[in-house]
């Protein structure tokens, strides 16, 4: 990749004739031969002068969506989990059946007030209210209380509830009340059966696909296709990623499946750790797989719509943009992760009377600020990185995290020359090439993206 100070210049692996072109202010794209690449900013910035009225008139066609303001709040109901998956990197090692707590209701209250003057105060905000743990149906009455607490609060077509659940307590009374709720549930499942019961297991050993899958059942017959699955990428399911989510699928019909790169422990390492370059292939041959099949993957979405609108990707993590999370010992802070460490949460008290302490603002963490983004084509799509796994590689809340930018950079350059393959069908072959918005949007294939408003 050449950059330029205006423009980058991105060269192909597959189409080596062509180099793509983009004006890093607009983020307008021009496909040159390889071999007449401008080398000089000037020269660079006439070509786009010159084409200027057709580009405009070519990639004009796109919706700028403005961003929603989403202020997330993370309830962690219990601090206990029926299962102990190989890599938790929430509770660890720690026998979590021993001394944990769960969340009481005068800790679920203060963060809905919270939420509330949030929402009173700016009628522009969403809030979505994430139930998480451990395992949040081990507190189930007071997920219940709170929905039923919503309910009588009036706010709640500006409020998102999500319960994210290993899926083995969902029965039909709680598929029914989270189906009456509206709460949007995913469940974690890392694939086939042999797969996900390597890593996702009971105390007594046995696997937790049986359990999870009949929880999934009780959701397809009351919520059928407004749930979400949510699978683990790690050494695992990294060799056969593809045919687990075509699985996942084909067997459940989710709405969404998101595929979470797996977090480091605190040490530093993982029991599921890959090599960088085996889990970037995966993730390449998985978006070329959804895009055939019509498979809805959550972390795409963001960047597919960032891609065609030629908009920065600006969904980060949440702990980056406007989250909280609460736990049961009443601490507020913003990442999951880390939610047993002191020096990255307050007590609930002194939240309320003072404001989050600077080492919680994390917001300078994104590929908006960070240094190293600055100078990369692939910051168009990229959501950025992950905070707690880079501090616990590196020591240091701040940098990227290469497993993730390989995949972002080479992604760009696939979504990329699927832009100029499509140009080149439907387009007389000359020197300079300018997509439209229809080649853009070629890149999505069958990919539905809708699948976000579940909101019914
Ligand atoms: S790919 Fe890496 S360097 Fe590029 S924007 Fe994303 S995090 Fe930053
Ligand atoms: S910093 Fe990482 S672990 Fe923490 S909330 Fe963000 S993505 Fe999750």
């Amino acid at each position: 990749m050449t950059n330029l100070q205006q423009f980058f210049i991105v060269p192909f692996s597959r189409n080596i004739d062509y180099a793509a072109c983009i004006h890093r202010k607009d983020l307008t794209v021009l496909f040159i031969p390889s071999s007449k690449i401008p080398t000089r900013e000037e020269d660079c910035a006439q070509l786009f002068l010159k084409w200027d009225n057709l580009i405009k008139d070519r990639q004009n066609g796109q919706i700028k969506a403005k961003n929603k303001k989403t202020f997330t709040i993370y309830l962690v109901l219990s601090e206990q989990c029926n299962l102990k998956c190989i890599y938790c990197d929430i509770l660890g090692k720690i026998d979590q059946r021993k001394n944990r707590s769960h969340m009481t209701w005068d800790i679920v209250k203060a963060s809905m007030d919270i939420m509330h003057s949030r929402l009173i105060a700016d009628t522009e905000v969403y809030a979505q209210i994430v139930f998480f743990g451990g395992e949040p149906l081990l507190n189930w009455p007071i997920l219940v209380q709170t929905c039923e607490y919503l309910a009588t609060q009036g706010m709640n077509n500006r409020i998102e509830k999500m319960l994210i659940t290993n899926g083995t307590l969902i029965n039909q009374e709680i598929s029914l009340f989270l189906q009456k709720h509206k709460v949007y549930v995913v469940v974690s499942l890392d694939g086939r059966k042999s797969v996900n019961d390597s890593v996702r297991y009971k105390f007594n050993g046995k696997g937790s696909f049986d359990s999870a899958t009949q929880g999934i059942k009780y959701l397809i017959d009351a919520i059928p296709n407004k749930f979400g699955i949510s699978c683990t990428l790690g050494s695992h399911n990294v060799l056969s990623l593809s045919e687990e989510i075509i699985f996942l699928h084909e067997q459940f019909h989710p709405r969404s499946i998101g595929i979470n790169i797996y977090h480091y422990q605190q040490d530093g390492k993982s029991p599921i750790q890959i090599n960088d370059e085996i889990l970037c292939q995966a993730l390449l041959n998985v978006f070329k797989t959804t895009r055939e099949k019509g498979i809805a993957i959550y972390q795409f979405l963001s960047v597919l719509k960032a891609f065609t609108n030629r908009q920065r990707n600006s969904d980060y993590c949440a702990a980056c943009a406007d989250k909280l999370l609460f736990t049961p010992q009443g601490r507020v802070g913003r990442c999951d992760a880390l939610m047993f460490d002191e020096r990255f949460s307050v007590s609930l008290q002194d939240f309320v009377s003072h404001s989050m302490p600077n080492n919680l603002d994390w917001s300078k963490f994104t590929p908006e600020h960070e240094q190293y983004c600055l100078n990369c084509a692939a910051r168009w799509i990229c959501p950025g990185g992950c905070v707690y796994d880079q501090l616990v590689r590196t020591g240091s809340l701040c940098g990227v995290e290469t497993r993730r930018c390989n995949f972002y950079i080479r992604l760009l350059n696939e979504m990329l020359e699927l832009v100029l393959e499509a140009t080149l069908t439907t387009e007389q072959v000359t020197d300079i090439l300018i997509p439209s918005q229809n080649h853009f949007n070629n890149v999505i294939g069958n990919i539905p993206l809708d699948f976000l408003t579940y909101i019914t």
